[in-house]
């Protein structure tokens, strides 16, 4: 079975975007693995060296339980399916407290954290980059998901973590 990362995020800083970029394809193939439901969105990057599943963890439904009870859901598929966490903020936004309560549960996990702050197209990326710099994640990376800008750099710290 290949490993899986997992996008996670608020609502709307892009992950459909990355997931996009990182799979090359608007329609997620749905991976034949134990577990896998249709409204999770799964699908393989084959850009780096070795093959990987990405789970764009906003794919799920449930727009009727409201923001708080969705997040939760996202966060805990994604830790229970993914060996790497790859936590999607918004450079356009800056740091909302949604962002802390999401990281906080990605944190519970013990799984190594990826911070893509995306969205820094046209920004000053040192800047963008700096206001996220509280969390004290290692790897914190610009992005540009909508541009296929930084996804290269994304996968390469991916790769040995799996
Ligand atoms: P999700 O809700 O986290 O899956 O976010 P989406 O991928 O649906 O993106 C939300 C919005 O942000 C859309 O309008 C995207 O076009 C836009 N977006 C995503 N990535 C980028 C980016 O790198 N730069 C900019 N400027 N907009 C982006
Ligand atoms: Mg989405």
């Amino acid at each position: 079975m290949l490993p899986v990362i997992a996008l996670v995020g608020r609502p709307n800083v892009g992950k459909s975007t990355l997931f996009n970029a990182l799979t090359r394809s608007r329609d997620a193939l749905v991976a034949d693995m134990p577990g896998v439901t249709r409204d999770r969105h799964y699908g393989v990057c084959r850009t780096g060296e070795r093959p990987f599943v990405v789970v764009d963890t906003g794919g799920l439904s449930g727009v009727d339980e409201g923001l708080d009870a969705l997040t939760a859901q996202q966060v805990r598929l994604a830790i229970d399916e993914a060996q790497v966490l790859v936590f999607v903020v918004d450079a356009r936004d800056g740091l909302l407290p949604q962002d802390r309560t999401i990281l906080n549960e990605l944190r519970r996990s013990g799984k190594p954290i990826i911070a893509a702050v995306n969205k820094t197209d046209g920004l000053d990326e040192q800047n963008a980059l700096a206001e996220f710099a509280v969390f004290g994640i290692a790897q914190t990376l610009p992005l540009s998901a909508a541009h296929n800008r930084g996804t290269e750099d994304l996968i390469a710290v991916v790769l040995p973590l799996l």
